[in-house]
């Protein structure tokens, strides 16, 4: 998502070629585009008219419910029914009394439909279970100084030789997994939902021939994603103290279908792509005047390579787990299409400036140009 291209991201410049095609099967309305100051952007290959489909995500290649709505929150299609509990569940009797809740008997079905010998609601309620118990200890942990991406690098290298000191038996491992205090309990509750549904698509993609096509094209523009590790962990030093030990958890508490994937490199990839190209799951969406309430995120890749613009020129729509993007005016060829990426718009140039800087890039959309050349702010 419109993130300035500089030296944050290793992109393998061979495989532009082969990526950018594969971009271009998201829609027919547009193609991904590599522009010089604005990365990559999606820009019209037709005219379209106002109110016109540009894209549909049927699901999310993976998703997450923060802890306090995992009851009231459907995990299929994220149906909130104003803080009631969801009606149906589905649970592992060998794991105690943990659950996972839907909001009908179809959504369950559906999810059930896609898991494959419930290895991803197994995972899912070990994460629950682990969670349940955690302890409310306020271990406070030594802040980390992060000056470069060589010290990130480092602080993985360190969990590489932890890794090769693991015992091989299962029990035995258990007693190497980090402590986790209290206040992880909902950032790293939520990460590792997130990283199972993701390793469960992967996972399934490889030992499935038939699979749904639309899936399959998820993961593989999944693949082209930028991650946006090194930037946020050099500006919050904390999150990589909290991603080593999401590692150290995956590592030893997922299971072992999804090992072939879980190594130090595609996990930081994981986690790195999902910091600035998820979509927050709010109970009401964009436009609404209600108070919303945040149940988590989800990541739709094929709809990740729109830039942000604070005059954009689609609207973004959630129906159940399906996210459509839609123009909210005519647009010519070639012409940038653009999304809010969540942000008031009503803000002056400053205050949008400023919150937007969460997204790792200084806004320089067409109003935000024409604003500063009007506030006589000079780059
Ligand atoms: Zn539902
Ligand atoms: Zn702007």
């Amino acid at each position: 998502m419109g993130i300035k291209h500089d030296d944050i991201f290793e992109q393998q410049q061979n495989d532009n070629e082969l990526e950018l095609t594969k971009m271009n099967e998201i829609s027919p309305y547009f193609k991904v585009v590599e522009t010089e100051s604005r990365g990559r952007g999606c820009f019209a290959t037709k005219r379209i008219s106002k109110d016109t489909l540009v894209l549909k995500c049927l699901r999310p290649l993976s998703s997450t419910v923060v802890k306090p709505f995992k009851k009231e929150v459907c995990q299929w299609c994220f149906h909130y029914d104003r803080g009631n509990n969801m009606k149906f569940k589905l649970s592992n009797s060998t794991k105690g009394n943990f659950s996972i809740f839907f909001c009908s008997q179809v959504c369950l079905d559906e999810f059930k439909k896609d898991d494959y010998q419930s290895i991803y609601l197994n995972n899912l309620i070990v994460i629950e279970k682990f969670f349940a118990n955690l302890k409310q200890d306020n271990n406070q942990e030594t802040e980390i100084k992060l000056t470069s991406k060589e010290d990130i690098d480092n602080a993985w290298k360190d969990v590489e030789i932890w890794e090769s000191n693991l015992p091989l038996k299962e029990s035995k491992r258990l007693n190497h997994l980090p402590e986790f205090d209290s206040d992880d309990n909902n950032d790293v509750y939520v990460e590792l939902k997130y990283l199972s549904g993701i390793l469960f698509q992967l996972y399934k993609s490889q030992i499935l021939e038939t699979d749904i096509t639309f899936m399959n094209l998820e993961l593989e523009n999944f693949q082209l994603l930028q991650s946006n590790e090194y930037s946020k962990c050099l500006k919050y030093p904390y999150l990589l103290q909290k991603f080593i030990k999401i590692y150290k958890f995956v590592k030893i508490l997922f299971p072992a279908e999804f090992q072939f994937l879980v190594n130090t490199k595609f996990i930081r990839s994981a986690i790195g792509k999902e910091l600035g190209n998820a979509f927050g799951i709010w109970s009401k969406e964009e436009g609404s005047n209600e108070f919303q309430e945040y149940f988590g995120y989800s990541v739709y890749p094929s709809a990740s390579f729109f830039n942000h613009s604070c005059s954009p020129n689609l609207k973004r729509e959630r129906i159940g787990n399906t996210l459509i993007f839609k123009t909210i005016t005519d647009i010519e060829k070639n012409q940038e299409l653009c999304i809010n990426y969540g942000y008031n718009l009503n803000g002056d140039l400053l205050k949008r400036q400023s919150s937007l800087k969460e997204w790792f890039f200084d806004c320089n959309c067409n109003r935000c140009e024409r604003e500063k050349f009007g506030n006589g702010i000079i780059e």
